[in-house]
């Protein structure tokens, strides 16, 4: 049976990937950060994940150090064999208008959210190398579509994310390895939560179907995308907002 590693499943759209992906038949090698409370958090999605019938193992690693990572692709190969699907979920906000922003904060987001995906393509790619095959889906955002004031570091890294998907995508092809990303929009979790009732209610103002996203809508997307109907598609980056901009 085929593996997926998702990093950042603690909690929120990784956690419903890795719930759909354990419906789809994979076994889950779910990364979360270490912490006691996404290990907590970690450990109630794998025991759901078992309940289809498939093996969901813990590896705790910040996806934004190259060395954990490394030892996080490693131990997964160990215990699974191969990682048939790698999606790159982990992410954070630290919102704020660019001109105060301090470079850390810049730095902090860049970090995580971009850097950590180099991490995984680099090291899960060369896994996927060997084996010849490979589906690699990461979580771009609408923001590095189109911007969004208050998220100069946030929407550099999404936007970094596509153009790194399509890098990858040329250079894995030709091994039976296919890299796509997807760009959600507004999605009910605790990353968003965390906005006020004025951002919401502006945010919905543009948005086509007037709800917003839940996590299922995404995990669905990126079911497709490791699934062998799928097998044709590299490269790409599939927006799934309600209809943002069109
Ligand atoms: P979330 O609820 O905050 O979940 C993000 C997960 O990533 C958390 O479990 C978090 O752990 C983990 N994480 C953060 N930094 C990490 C690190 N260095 N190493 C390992 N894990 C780390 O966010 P979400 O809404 O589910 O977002 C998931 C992905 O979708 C993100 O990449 C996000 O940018 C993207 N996205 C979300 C939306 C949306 O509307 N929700 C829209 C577009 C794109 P902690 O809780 O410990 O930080």
């Amino acid at each position: 049976m085929a593996t997926a590693l998702i990093t950042g499943a603690s909690q929120g759209i990784g956690a419903c990937i890795a719930l759909r992906l354990a419906k789809d038949g994979y076994h889950i090698a779910l990364n979360h950060f270490p912490s006691d409370s996404d290990k907590a958090n970690a450990e109630k999605v794998a025991q759901q994940c078992r309940e289809f019938g498939v093996n969901a193992e813990l590896f705790a690693a910040n996806v934004a150090d190259y060395s954990q990572c490394e030892t996080m692709v490693q131990a997964v190969k160990e215990q699974f064999g191969s990682i048939d699907a790698l999606v790159n979920n982990a992410g954070i906000t630290k919102d704020g208008l660019m001109i105060r922003m301090p470079e850390e904060q810049y730095d902090a987001v860049i970090a995580v959210n971009q850097k950590s995906v180099f991490n995984m393509l680099k090291l899960a790619g060369a896994v996927m190398v060997r084996q010849k095959h490979g589906r690699i889906v990461s979580l771009a955002s609408v923001a590095g579509l189109y911007g969004n004031p208050g998220q100069i570091n946030y929407s550099a890294s999404k936007a970094a994310i596509i153009g790194m998907t399509k890098t990858a995508a040329k250079e894995l092809g030709a091994r039976g390895i296919t890299v796509n990303a997807v760009a959600p929009g507004f999605i009910q979790t605790p990353m968003t939560d965390a906005l006020t009732e004025e951002q919401r209610s502006n945010m919905l103002k543009l948005v086509s179907m007037k709800r917003y996203g839940e996590p299922e809508e995404i995990a669905s997307v990126v079911s497709f995308l490791c699934s062998d109907d799928a097998s044709y598609v590299t490269g790409q980056t599939i927006e799934i907002s309600g209809g943002l901009m069109m």
